[in-house]
């Protein structure tokens, strides 16, 4: 650990923290310290952290913009890479390539300037194109995925290869990300030229009124924290909805809380921090949750929050 973190130092002093607390970083504001953080500014400088902290046999986390994980209480061993910085251009004018740091907002907001359509509906999704592809985000029943033409990524040696969609695994809430250990370093994405942005506005404002008007956008949390049950192989009873959150709703959890985490009143599968929750509280009250809908209607949710670190 010593020498990766005087290697990275003699290279990028003023992006490398040594146990820098992480809660800040998150939209949850929980967890503990990273042992040490890159903010990386390009993927030529997520490959060198890579491959010095390979060589070093210290173990890489990724984030992005913390939206869709609880980082514990005890923090994060080893090296953790943000991508903090990169550049968004048209390939002809049906592919947008994007790095991995830029937020999908900035997306959408690059691509609507520029009439290019398809992802305006994405307005409001917080976090980066990296946790997105990680994730296979989603929003009204379409995939991010869907969207993609291919995926450059970096294995965790530190060498670099392309992968056409078709080959990135993704389905609802997973990519082969998951299971390769691989990171992101830029996507390219199918648009539709020739778009009016002002049409393309109106879309984005309606989703982010709908999100407004159905999420509990103003306080600390990470989105969903379970999947919707999945009708190939969860058995959700007759006439209930296959949706985590209902469930939960209907379990009688809605508004329930643990130390200082509750069930959100507006959206049941949104948990909040109250400002002095600790990931112990939140796991405690993701497993009361997962136990009363198991126990009441025999689902077992599983899920879409990804936990970092140790707890
Ligand atoms: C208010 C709110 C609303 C939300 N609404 C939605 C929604 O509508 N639909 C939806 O799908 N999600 C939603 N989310 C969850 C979240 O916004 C998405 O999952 C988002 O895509 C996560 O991106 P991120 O950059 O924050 O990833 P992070 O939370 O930082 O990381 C998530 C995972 O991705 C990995 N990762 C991050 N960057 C990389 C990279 N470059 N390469 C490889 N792995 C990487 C991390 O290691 C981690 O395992 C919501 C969250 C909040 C707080």
């Amino acid at each position: 650990m010593t020498a990766l973190t005087s290697a990275l130092t003699a290279r990028f002093a003023d992006r490398i923290y040594i146990n820098r607390p992480l809660a800040p970083l998150t939209t949850f504001k929980v967890g503990g310290p990273a042992d040490l953080l890159f903010d990386a500014h390009s993927s030529a400088e997520i490959l060198e952290a890579l491959t010095l902290a390979r060589a070093a046999g210290v173990s890489v986390t990724m984030l992005g913009g913390g939206s869709n994980v609880l980082v514990g209480d005890r923090g994060i061993r080893g090296l953790v890479i943000r991508p903090r910085a990169g550049a968004i251009s048209a390939v002809g004018d049906r592919l947008v390539r994007v790095d991995a740091a830029i937020t999908i907002n900035g997306l959408v907001r690059w691509t609507i300037n520029r009439g290019a359509g398809g992802l305006e509906a994405w307005a409001g999704t917080p976090g980066t194109v990296g946790g997105a592809i990680y994730g296979n985000a989603h929003w009204q029943r379409v995939n991010i995925g869907d969207l993609v033409d291919c995926v450059r990524l970096a294995k965790p040696d530190g060498t670099e290869l392309q992968v056409p969609a078709d080959r990135m695994e993704f389905d609802y809430d997973k990519s082969r990300l998951k299971r390769t250990g691989e990171v992101v370093l830029w996507v390219a994405f199918r648009v539709t030229p020739g778009r009016d942005p002002a049409a393309l506005r109106l879309v984005a404002r309606a989703s982010l009124a709908f999100r407004k008007r159905t999420q509990p956008l103003e306080s600390p949390t990470a989105g969903c924290i379970f999947m919707n049950p999945d009708p190939a192989i969860d058995r959700v009873p007759n006439g209930m909805p296959a949706s985590a959150g209902a469930l939960i709703d209907r379990a009688g959890q809605k508004g329930t809380s643990i130390g200082g985490a509750h069930v959100s009143r507006t959206h049941a599968n949104f948990f909040i921090n109250d400002g002095c929750a600790t990931a112990a509280d939140i796991r405690a009250l993701i497993e009361r949750c997962r136990h009363a809908v198991q126990s009441q209607y025999g689902v077992t949710l599983r899920e879409e929050i990804v936990y970092l670190g140790e707890f």
